[in-house]
């Protein structure tokens, strides 16, 4: 038996990896020159950045991705960290002296003793939704938990906030995350709020474990980055026989009588297989490479209300000071505004806001100091940004934009432009080409109430589709875990 896979990124390389330890033949082909899609690494004169995903979840012990990874084999290392969250008018940085799980929960309380209620309320909801995610919880337990979040099932994240704040400054911690997906809190799920805000996040030193049972979920980095996750499920594809081809573009998935046969190269040379595994932008994995002609009804329904989220702007530093000595972790988020709606809109209009909405700082090199000579630093600025801009373009514009986005650093960062060495500007334009999307979209789908996504079982026989456009919102454990569960339709359509 053979399998093709289009695209080397973690899903194509996850889809690759439970192939091969099947006993089938794989074979991957990437248009990159090297694996990893936009885990890749970026680097320049002695410096390293990460292009695309930073912080993980899923991928602590006891984690689905983690258990996941494990199970192949793979065991990388980690490092848990603290985020840091600048509002316009205050700010949330995890106290010097640890001061137990709840201090986010006091802090606005300090600050908004108004609203202390329904803080409260919102914390309870909050222990409930976050111990449902949980592994290992028993379906009793679930039921239980499940009862207290019920009432919030179809709730849009607006309305969730409504419901327990009044303030939009505090609903805009909670929610303004939600600008990186491009997605309004009108049409977010409620219940992924707390998701996105798992206070384990903010402050390293809250427990994951009690007597060595797993009581909360946290985030990490992986040192060395995303990407060495990326070169290990590709070694472990090689070890059992896989193939990866980079540099090959796939032009054409072939299709016969309903069922797949293989694939088509950009120089014309074809390759064929009963199984074919997807990976890429729907509109073009399935318009471009297969053709609208092929699709059933409610495949063709579900691609014509698909939206996929804008894309980022960022800027690589390289610098000869320290930042941490500044910004108190590897990652802060800096908001500008409280009225998320009115960014989104700007940015799904196609207007830039040069760094006027918000930012982040991000310091790689705090996980893995080999990204930085001695005493160096390599530091990443990034906002959303719109895939194609409203009024000129983003070669045109983007060196006054990056310098706009340093002097706005330069509030948290002082005299940041005395120190740089190197920079390296990235645009929606090198995400397209990174990704191969004809529009680039960040982490994949914006995650919205009620709207369906492309199926990982295709209408087409054998032929499958995985990846940041396939999962509800995206991300390196969702792609990933969305792999394993292709997989087993792989498994039960061809008996193995
Ligand atoms: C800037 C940025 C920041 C992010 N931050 C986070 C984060 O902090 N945490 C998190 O969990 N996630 C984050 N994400 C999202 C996460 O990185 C992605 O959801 C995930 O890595 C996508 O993996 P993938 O395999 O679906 O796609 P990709 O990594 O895009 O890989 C797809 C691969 O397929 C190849 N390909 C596509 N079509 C073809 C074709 N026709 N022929 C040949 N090759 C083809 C492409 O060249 C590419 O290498 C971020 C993403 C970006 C871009």
């Amino acid at each position: 038996m053979k399998a093709i896979i289009i695209g080397a990124g973690i899903s194509g390389l996850m889809s690759g990896l439970l192939l091969a330890k099947k006993g089938v033949k794989v074979k991957i082909y990437d248009k990159n020159q090297e694996v990893g899609g936009v885990t890749s690494l970026l680097k320049k004169n002695g410096y390293t950045w990460e292009q695309g995903p930073l912080l993980m979840g899923e991928f602590l012990p006891g984690e689905n991705g983690y258990e996941e990874l494990k199970k192949q084999g793979i065991e990388l290392k980690t490092i848990r960290s603290d985020r840091g969250i600048v509002m316009p008018d205050y700010d949330m940085w995890k106290p010097d002296e640890y001061q137990g799980p709840n201090w986010r929960r006091e802090r606005l309380i300090q600050l908004f003793p108004e609203e202390k209620r329904g803080i409260k309320k919102y914390y309870r909801f909050y222990e409930a939704m976050a111990k449902l995610t949980l592994p290992n919880v028993s379906k009793l337990k679930k039921f239980f938990l499940f009862l207290k979040v019920k009432k919030f099932v179809k709730y849009s994240a607006q309305e969730l906030m409504d419901y327990f704040f009044k303030s939009e400054k505090i609903q805009t911690l909670y929610t303004a995350i939600l600008a990186d997906f491009c997605a309004s809190p009108q049409e977010f799920p409620g219940l992924g709020v707390p998701l996105l805000n798992l206070e384990t996040a903010f402050d390293m030193r809250i427990p994951l474990y009690k007597n060595g049972k797993k009581i909360r979920k946290g985030f990490c980095y992986f040192q060395g980055g995303v990407y060495q996750v990326a070169l290990a499920l590709a070694e472990t594809i090689k070890a059992n026989g896989g193939e990866i081809c980079l540099g090959r573009t796939v032009t054409k998935i072939l299709v016969e009588n309903e069922k797949v046969t293989g694939i088509r190269l950009e120089n014309g040379e074809e390759d064929y297989a009963p199984i074919v595994v997807a990976s890429g932008g729907a509109h073009d994995v399935f318009y471009d490479l297969v053709g609208q002609e092929k699709l059933n009804q409610e495949l063709t329904e579900i691609l014509q209300d698909h939206r996929a989220m804008e894309s980022v702007f960022m800027v690589h530093l390289g610098v000869d000071f320290n930042p941490l000595d500044f910004q108190k972790a590897a990652l802060c988020y800096y908001y500008k505004t409280y009225d998320l709606e009115a960014a989104i809109q700007r940015l799904r209009n196609g207007i830039y806001h040069e760094g006027e909405d918000g930012f982040l700082i991000y310091v790689p090199s705090f996980h893995t100091p080999e990204f930085a000579p001695k005493d160096h630093h390599a530091v990443t600025i990034y906002t959303v940004a719109p895939d194609t801009l409203q009024e000129g373009t983003w070669e045109d514009l983007k060196e006054d934009y990056a310098e706009k986005l340093i002097r706005l650093a330069e509030e948290y960062l002082p005299n940041l432009s005395k120190h740089i060495k190197e920079k390296v500007i990235m645009t929606p334009l090198e995400y397209r080409r990174l990704a191969h999307l004809k529009k680039s979209g960040f982490g994949g789908l914006v995650p919205r109430l009620k709207v369906k996504y492309p199926p990982h079982k295709t209408p087409i026989e054998g032929l499958y589709f995985v990846g940041q456009q396939s999962e509800n919102a995206g991300g390196v454990g969702a792609v990933l875990m969305g792999a394993v569960d292709n997989f087993k339709n792989i498994e039960k359509d061809f008996k193995f």
